[in-house]
């Protein structure tokens, strides 16, 4: 999920998961330009993922940290290398290997009903039309930003699972479609309906969807020919990555509106949504991912250190 004006600010997120908070190290990692980085911080400082805290006086300087709300994108970044991972693991060089320190097995998680304990499943996830139109509203401007892709930089890491993953879901348009079909809206007038997007761009998303294998076409009309469309197994693993979307939105867009707005259909409940750990049942913590590549451990050991001193600051 990319984010202000293009991919670069979900790349500059990234580092900063990795540890990075100073604009020197984010332009030499990122190769980007400095009118755009600079834009780019004060994005995400202004929408609230990032803070810009002073570290010197003399020359004044600044350093950019996640907030609590930027830290709390965790589960997001989590779910789409897990995509990546699952989908897509055959064509990246290598795969990050992570673990669930509780009980020791490798990173698998999966999104639980905090009233009721059972997986949450597609379309199980009932919502309020004037909130969903808000929300899909804000996160939407952010997906348009974190997602063009055409406009997707070159780096030099040869590990980038979400760029293989922005290939796959193309862009905004793609995931709310693939949203649009996970909760059960299949025909292409419906899906042309309920997102109100222009023909020529759903037809245009629909072929790419379908050539990455993420949703299959059936027709169920001859004359004239009308067609509806189905998720793909990699499309309905992309639930998780959607409600984790949600959730996040739900925390931090809209945190005194929320409970009565989304409700689980299978018991009826406000539904919370709780990423836990597939082997464990525990809820999956940050500070509960382990990586087991050295260099990996050491940057997040970095980045939560300067989360916890700007808190502490
Ligand atoms: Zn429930
Ligand atoms: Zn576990």
């Amino acid at each position: 999920m990319a984010v202000l004006g293009d991919d670069w600010t979900f790349l500059i997120l990234r580092q900063a998961f990795w540890g990075v908070t100073r604009f020197e190290n984010f332009l030499s990692n990122l190769a980007v330009s400095r009118a755009r980085l600079s834009d780019r911080l004060k994005y995400l400082t202004g929408i609230g993922v990032m803070e810009r805290r002073p570290y010197q006086t003399r020359p004044e300087r600044f350093e950019y940290v996640l907030s609590e709300m930027g830290l709390d994108l965790f589960e997001m970044a989590l779910l789409i290398h897990q995509w990546a991972d699952r989908w897509r693991g055959d064509q990246l060089d290598s795969n990050i290997e992570k673990r669930h320190r509780p009980c020791g097995a490798h990173l698998s998680m999966g999104f639980q009903c905090a009233s009721c304990d059972e997986p949450i499943a597609p379309g199980t996830i009932v919502e309020d039309t004037g909130y969903r139109c808000r929300l899909v509203d804000r996160i939407d401007g952010l997906l348009h930003r974190w997602q063009r892709r055409k406009a997707a930089p070159k780096h030099s890491s040869s590990f980038d699972p979400v760029s293989y993953a922005l290939e796959a879901f193309g862009d905004r348009w793609s995931l709310l479609i693939i949203d649009a079909i996970l909760s059960g809206i299949h025909r292409f007038d419906d899906i042309q309906r309920r997102l109100d997007v222009a023909r020529n761009i759903l037809t245009n998303r629909l072929v790419h969807l379908e050539s990455e294998g993420l949703v299959t076409k059936n027709a169920y009309q001859d004359a004239p020919p009308r067609y509806d469309y189905h998720p793909a197994p990699p499309a309905r693993d992309l639930h998780d990555v959607l409600t984790a979307t949600r959730a996040w939105g739900l925390r931090w867009l809209y945190p005194s509106d929320t409970d009565a707005k989304l409700v689980h259909r299978y018991c009826g409940q406000a539904a919370r949504p709780k990423l836990v750990c597939t082997s464990c049942a525990r809820p999956i913590l940050w500070e509960d991912v382990d990586y087991a590549d050295p260099e990996m451990k050491e940057a997040k050991a970095k980045m939560m250190a300067t989360v916890i001193n700007a808190g502490g600051s």
